[in-house]
């Protein structure tokens, strides 16, 4: 199985479009996606039809849940919020169907999908180091599990033998072998609002046969977009952002 993942599109089409398109000459046959279509970005029904037309294995964001109404977002800080304020009015019955239909946790033979932590996913906890991935490793039944929700790619493999034992690989682009390890939680980085600081889109690649893990990143229109976001009367930080990967 070759499988694509996106996450944290965030409402960024152009963002969208250029990993779908590298995907695609990666001959993926299955499509993920780790939550957040929506916030930030000025095309949120767009992306939202693009994951559908995919048929992505897809899990509830926390901006997502927050444009449905089922999350108080007065811990977001003011941009989020406005882009938030912004979204909700837009969307189409059926994004909101769609949003709607969406689950905290998507589990599958092979693989779980969740946007930030399995441990108290509804709580939308930061997997940033290796004693979150710890926490969430714990909670992991299956072999892969991907996520989002830090926009900042890094992959954390562990033996069983091994429980507090943590090998991390956090690079901007990486391609390892997850040979050996019994558990792999990876997450994918932010295809529509990096902050690694490469303002490249970043996704992820994993191929089950192989036992290979990838992420990848790939140029987009920054400047498409930046316009858009002001056009449409967004915070100016969220276009400024893209361009620093920030
Ligand atoms: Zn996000």
């Amino acid at each position: 199985m070759r499988i694509g993942i996106l996450g944290d599109i965030h409402a960024n089409v152009e963002a969208l479009s250029a990993v779908v398109d590298a995907l695609r000459r990666e001959r993926v046959d299955t499509w993920v996606q780790v939550g957040d279509i929506v916030g930030y970005g000025p095309e949120p029904s767009a992306c939202i039809d693009i994951v559908r037309e995919l048929g992505c294995i897809t899990c509830l964001g926390n901006h997502d849940a927050a444009v449905l109404g089922l999350l108080d977002t007065s811990y977001f800080n003011n941009f989020a919020r406005a882009a938030i304020h912004w979204t909700s009015p837009r969307l189409r019955p059926q994004d909101l169907e769609f949003l709607r239909s969406l689950q905290l946790v998507v589990r599958t033979p092979t693989f779980t999908v969740v946007h930030g932590t399995l441990s108290l996913p509804e709580q939308f906890g930061y997997v940033i180091s290796a004693v979150e991935a710890i926490e969430s490793l714990d909670q992991q039944e299956t072999r892969l599990c991907f996520v989002g929700h830090s926009h900042v790619p890094a992959i954390y493999l562990r033996r069983r033998d091994q429980p507090n034992e943590i090998h991390m690989v956090n690079h901007a682009e990486a391609e390892i072998s997850y040979r050996g390890f019994d558990q792999v939680l990876m997450n994918v980085g932010s295809v529509g609002q990096p902050r690694d600081e490469d303002p490249r889109a970043a996704y992820g690649l994993v191929d089950t046969d192989l036992e290979v893990a990838c992420v990848k990143r790939v140029h987009y229109d920054i400047a498409g977009v930046q316009r858009k976001i002001r056009a449409a009367g967004l915070p100016d930080v969220l276009a400024n952002r893209l361009g620093l990967g920030v």
